[in-house]
């Protein structure tokens, strides 16, 4: 890291103990920042970095909530407002038992330099809340959802603050939360969340675009090297929303998607995810992996180890943070590996991107390959305002233009600064220049 960098990290870290999921992303991101700050000392001299690393806003609240069986729960929720200097904040909301204030920040800092790559007039911001949605029924989710809104609602707003989903959140929580929203404001605000259902002011093609988005990734990194998906034997890590639009994307362009995993487990189906059974257990039944396997003939399920055991030749981590660690990228590579592409955030370990640049593997980090879920909530919130719909048709292939403007303005912002082919430094400076620019520019606020 750059000497003039590393104070500044030691002050973050300093400021922000324990929280090592955010260390993990502020770290990774100063690395790529040195060169940055020779060609832009007014950066240094604004102290741009030390603003950026500490959120504009943090709010944690009581979410009280009744079981079916009348007990009295109390989770914690979280928004992190962390940057509005390219417009209101935007990013999703998490419901998962690992979701504490570092896990929000590392996410929200994220989307800062995500958010600034895609072109769109959106700021960075996350949340949610270590309440665990598995097992349980409609109504509980619904009056989580509610309970969780009743305190959200005064912070968020069309031209403030933008949630969508994320882990544990798909249509079913945002439609709770919207409604909640609502009766209490009085007001029809479509723009306030995105990934809404569609006959009420949500986008075709949002819920495959974080999917399909890096898949098309994956695929402009592959044409660089004359390679394209089809053909490819491809591993999938999760079997979520993001999963299983990655799978059907990669499958419609010819390759053979021959795993996926859960929490659980793994399975093995060398024939190809079968993706609209997946769908069907995963998003109808909302049961597990073990089921797909019991009724795929020829598929098998792994309880426990690792998806990164199977080898394949593009490998697309979609489940979670860490998921993807040194040893896990060593097996990749020597198991005949070419291409990485993270669907989710921050899935590959510092020493996996290691072992991945070391060995010349094309590699898309989440902020630049992910970028396509957001994107399309900023395509939904460009429809709200003007109160009209696309068509599937209009809305993927400017989804497609999206996704081919940040890999192009990544591989150039890399070439640039005399590290091609380096997707990381590409996504790292490309959103932070941007981001940067505008907070000097809207003077010390
Ligand atoms: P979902 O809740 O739909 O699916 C998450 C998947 O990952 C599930 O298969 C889940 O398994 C698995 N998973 C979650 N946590 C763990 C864990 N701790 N260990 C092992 N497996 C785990 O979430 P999404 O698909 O929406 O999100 C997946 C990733 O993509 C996240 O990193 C998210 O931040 C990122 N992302 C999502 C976007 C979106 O538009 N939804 C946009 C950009 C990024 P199980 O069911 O067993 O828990």
């Amino acid at each position: 890291m750059d000497s003039r960098l590393e104070g500044i990290r030691d002050t973050v870290l300093a400021r922000n103990p324990g929280e090592k999921e955010f260390h993990q992303a502020v770290i990774e991101v100063f690395e790529s920042l040195g060169p940055v700050h020779d060609r832009h000392p007014e950066f240094l001299e604004g102290a741009v970095l030390e603003r950026l690393c500490e959120p504009e806003r943090q709010i944690i609240f009581r979410v009280p909530w009744t079981d079916d069986a009348g007990r009295v729960h109390v989770n914690r929720g979280f928004r992190v407002e962390f940057n509005s200097a390219l417009g209101p904040y935007k990013g999703g909301l998490r419901f998962h038992p690992s979701v504490y204030l570092g896990i929000v920040k590392f996410l929200g800092f994220e989307q800062i330099f995500k958010n600034a790559l895609t072109g769109m007039p959106i700021g960075g911001g996350k949340g949610g809340s270590d309440f665990d949605p598995r097992g349980r029924s409609d109504a509980e989710i619904m009056r989580f959802c509610q309970s969780f809104m009743t305190e959200l609602y005064r912070h968020i707003g069309e031209y403030t603050d933008v949630p969508a989903g994320d882990i544990g959140v798909g249509g079913r929580e945002i439609g709770y939360l919207f409604g909640q929203y609502k009766r209490i404001t009085n007001r029809y605000e479509s723009g306030v969340l995105t990934g809404k259902g569609i006959s009420w002011g949500g986008s075709l093609v949002r819920p495959e675009a974080t999917g399909y988005g890096t898949v098309i990734f994956a695929q402009e990194m592959l044409k660089t090297r004359g390679q394209s998906f089809d053909g490819q034997r491809v591993v999938v890590s999760g079997s979520g929303n993001v999963a299983i639009h990655a799978i059907a994307k990669a499958q419609s362009l010819g390759a053979t998607v021959v795993a996926c995993s859960d929490s659980a487990g793994y399975v093995v189906d060398e024939a190809g995810i079968d993706v609209e059974l997946l769908r069907h257990i995963k998003e109808v039944e909302r049961g597990r992996l073990t089921e797909y396997a019991a009724r795929r003939g020829g598929a098998t399920h792994v309880t426990g180890g690792s998806v990164w055991d199977v080898n394949g030749t593009v490998a697309l981590p979609c489940a979670t943070q860490n998921e993807l660690d040194g040893d896990a990228a060593a097996k990749l590579v020597s198991n005949g590996l070419i291409a990485v592409a993270e669907g989710a955030n921050m899935p590959s370990t510092r020493e996996a991107v290691s072992v991945f640049h070391e060995a010349g593997i094309l590699f898309g980090p989440g902020k630049a390959a992910n970028a396509g879920g957001v994107a399309t909530s900023a395509l939904e919130m460009q429809q709200n305002a003007s109160r009209d719909s696309w068509s599937f048709e209009h809305t993927e292939q400017r989804l497609t233009e999206i996704m081919v403007g940040i890999h192009d303005r990544c591989a150039a912002t890399a070439d640039e600064y005399g590290a091609p082919g380096n997707y990381v430094v590409g996504a790292n400076i490309g959103g932070f220049v941007k981001v940067a620019d505008a907070m000097l520019a809207q003077g010390l606020i």
